[in-house]
């Protein structure tokens, strides 16, 4: 028996044992006293990859999104975001939870427009929230891991910039967006007032996200780190290790997920009962619509014969290439898939 290929997410592989050898040596002291050189050389490097004044790390993306957001949020104020972004859908209500702050959600694929931005604004009037944070997210994960656009970006940013809000970005993916489009993490990330990252997707860190941005915000996002429980004390110095390892040895070979992704796509197009554009395919994920019975029995079937995905909706699969499958993986899910599919 063969081991399954799990397309389910990437954030299913494994520390290999180089990584894992890194963190048993890491270096480390109490980070909540600021103190762990593991952890500061880790947030230095990602403050340098972005172009920020400072990081900070945090265990996990939801809680670098969160405080990042909360950092420029009061309760009672509002946050711009597009459809299906990790920040509103995928956290737990923790903006209307935690930050108290109510979202106005725009677009239609995730990514949305400066028009969009300025029609969703609300003038300064007291029956009406205060919008204070347009939320990016690129690459944009329920979108199918697209790209912004580098025009559509720019736009977006100079309008929130002209109204007087801040800019998130949740980058979770963005060393597959700096990938995809050929440019620098710090290019992408240029504007924005706060960015989250993470080290735990296509990396391969077992967990860890970093928040990077200027000085005045990451002291806030520091005071919320604590309060959300994400003082993680000498801990944080041996996953701090396995990040440093990620960023040097995993960072540019995501352009093999991306290849993989686009060859799983193009061996599944045209499969009976299943809908797949590999022209959309730009980074590691594949979305796949079900056209006959439901994501559920889709999964149910393909896991029988070791093949594992991800639901995006009831009739939309979802499937993340990433370092622990390689290209026979995906042709041999891409084969099991297709024959599910003739069998719906
Ligand atoms: C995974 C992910 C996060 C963070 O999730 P955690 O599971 O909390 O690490 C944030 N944003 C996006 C787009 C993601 O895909």
């Amino acid at each position: 028996m063969t081991a399954p290929v799990d397309l389910r997410s990437d954030t299913v592989t494994r520390p290999s044992t180089a990584m894992r050898l890194a963190m048993a040596e890491a270096d480390v002291a109490d980070d909540v006293y600021g103190e762990d050189p593991t952890v500061r050389k880790l947030e230095d490097r990602v403050a340098e990859l972005l172009g920020t004044e400072a990081a900070l790390w945090v265990p996990t993306g939801t809680m670098a999104n969160q405080i990042a957001l909360r950092a420029n949020l009061r309760h009672g104020d509002e946050v711009i975001i597009g459809v299906g972004s990790h920040c509103w859908r995928h956290e737990s209500g923790a903006l209307a939870a935690l930050a108290g702050a109510q979202t106005q959600v725009i677009g239609s694929d995730g990514t949305f427009t400066g028009e969009h931005v300025r029609a969703a604004f609300k003038a300064d009037d007291p029956y009406q929230a205060a919008t204070k944070i347009v939320a990016v997210e690129n690459t944009h994960n329920s979108g199918g891991g697209i790209v912004w656009d580098r025009a559509q970006l720019a736009d977006v940013i100079a309008t929130a910039k002209q109204l007087g809000m801040a800019l998130h970005l949740d980058g979770a993916r963005l060393w597959n967006a700096a990938v995809a489009s050929g440019t620098t993490e710090r290019e992408l990330a240029a504007g924005f007032d706060s960015i989250s990252v993470c080290l735990s997707k296509g990396l391969g860190a077992p967990a860890g996200s970093v928040v990077a941005g200027g000085k005045a915000v990451i002291k806030a996002a520091h005071r919320f780190r604590k309060m959300y429980g994400g003082g993680l004390r000498q801990g944080a110095g041996i996953l701090a290790a396995a990040g440093l390892y990620a960023l040097e040895h995993n960072r540019r070979r995501l352009g093999d997920d991306h290849a993989n992704a686009r060859a799983f796509a193009e061996a599944l197009a045209g499969a009976p009962n299943l809908r797949v554009d590999p022209t959309r395919v730009q980074t590691n994920i594949v979305m796949i619509d079900v056209l006959a019975g439901t994501s559920k029995a889709v999964i149910e079937r393909a896991r029988e014969s070791g093949v594992l995905l991800g639901a995006a909706s009831a009739t939309r699969l979802r499937a993340v290439t990433h370092l622990d499958v390689d290209r026979d993986g995906v042709l041999r899910a891409a084969r099991v898939l297709a024959e599910v599919g003739a069998r719906l």
